[in-house]
């Protein structure tokens, strides 16, 4: 609860914006200025959750594969890729390669009424299946809110429901939690003037920017030039003269110290991409997860698991809660022989450091002791409906700003 109560608490002035956004789960973030505790308590978590490592080191993925999803008129140039695609070739040792794909554009129709997490389960598919390693996966989405809080449209296998959502929160930003992916708002007024900055500022939270405590504050660098700034100060007199808009085009030495750090670090024994689902395995259960999706599976994890996990996300029906976290539990077949060990995993999956899994790992204890009363029930699954999302949803959504700062000599 420690780590929920805090991600949604993000610094927000009126001169600021950037990668936040308020999890859907919880009320809109409040004005707030020091580190909340939902940063502390990512840090707790951070012994068993470092996706940043898939990411930054060689293994257990040799290789990159960044997928850019764009609905029409939202796409980013190719140079700002290109830009991506140096920062990361800087800071991740990636020996078979850093791939960027693009996705064929989604037609703006078919991006009516859908969230973003909606967008991103829908058209973000992941990495092809090759005869190569599995590469580390990380999905980019670029979308404009406006057209979330409009009605769905109709098409084949959708009806016109007139689902719509309220406005969403409008910052570029980054989820860590419970899966990472950086979503690029173009509605977003500042996102035009830096846009390079502002995609590598999210990909800088993706590679776990910024999660040291010294000189900086809910995940930001407390360093003002740096590209890791909590704002990102955008100067008209430098545009006048014909200079970049802001000086914050790269990472402070304590930033780019601390990726170096973490390349240090071991590789994550836990964690690992199959396909687009980030699989976290602890002793008697997995937890899969896709964008604002989530699956305890309590016995082992198969690639036809993560498959089928992926299958049944993308077949979802767009409509009213798209946004909110859904997470399901339940025991593997040949787990339910062997009574004893799934009281095990159960009591487990109870203990573990997301309050989610924990929530819905005690439905499942509940109905598994329901069953054993009556063995002729065999369907055992738990499911955490909408309510107990709200006291247990989790989402990191780390913040930065863009400033417009019109005069003042340039900052
Ligand atoms: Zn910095
Ligand atoms: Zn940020």
């Amino acid at each position: 609860m420690k780590l929920l109560a805090g991600l949604a608490l993000l610094a927000v002035t009126l001169l600021l914006a950037g990668c936040a956004a308020p999890t859907t789960a919880v009320p809109p973030p409040a004005p707030v200025s020091a580190p909340t505790e939902g940063d502390t308590g990512l840090m707790e978590f951070q012994g068993s959750w470092q996706p940043q490592l898939l990411y930054l080191l060689g293994r257990p993925h040799a290789r990159l594969y960044v997928e850019v999803a764009a609905v029409a008129g939202c796409e980013p140039r190719d140079s700002t890729l290109k830009k991506l695609r140096e920062f990361l070739a800087t800071y991740c040792e990636k020996p078979d390669g850093i791939e960027i794909v693009r996705r064929p554009v989604i037609s703006r129709k078919a991006a009516r009424g859908l969230t973003p997490h909606g967008l991103a389960r829908q058209f973000l598919a992941g990495p092809p299946a090759t005869a190569g390693s599995a590469p580390a996966y990380m999905p980019v989405l670029y979308y404009d809110s406006a057209l979330a809080t409009e009605p769905l449209s109709a098409t084949p296998g959708r009806s016109a429901a007139p689902a719509r959502h309220p406005p969403q929160d409008e910052h570029p930003h980054t989820d860590t939690l419970p899966y990472p992916a950086i979503y690029m708002n173009v509605r977003y007024g500042f996102a035009k003037s830096v846009p390079d900055e502002m995609l590598l500022h999210e990909a800088g939270h993706m590679l776990g920017l910024v999660s040291r405590h010294d000189f900086a504050a809910g995940h930001h660098c407390m360093d003002a030039n740096c590209l890791m700034n909590r704002t990102l100060r955008v100067s008209l007199n430098r545009t006048f003269m014909g200079l970049h808009p802001t000086r914050q085009i790269q990472l402070c030495g304590r930033c780019m110290q601390e990726l170096v750090n973490s390349l240090k670090l071991p590789s994550p024994r836990n964690l690992y991409y199959a396909g687009p689902v980030l699989v976290r395995t602890e002793r008697d259960y997995a937890v899969l997860a896709l964008p604002q999706r989530v699956k305890v599976l309590l016995g082992g994890v198969t690639a036809q698991d993560c498959q089928d996990f992926t299958a049944a996300v993308q077949a979802e029906r767009p409509g009213p809660g798209d946004q909110e976290l859904r997470v399901l539990c339940s025991v593997k077949t040949e787990l339910i022989q062997d009574p004893a060990r799934v009281t095990e995993a159960i009591s487990q999956a109870e203990a573990d450091p997301l309050a989610c899994v924990r929530t819905v790992a005690t439905r499942l204890r509940l109905k598994w002791e329901e069953r054993r009363r009556e063995p002729a029930n065999t369907e055992i699954k738990g499911v955490l409906s909408t309510e107990a999302m709200k006291e247990a949803g989790v989402r990191v959504a780390p913040f930065t700003g863009v400033k417009e700062n019109g005069g003042g000599g340039g900052s």
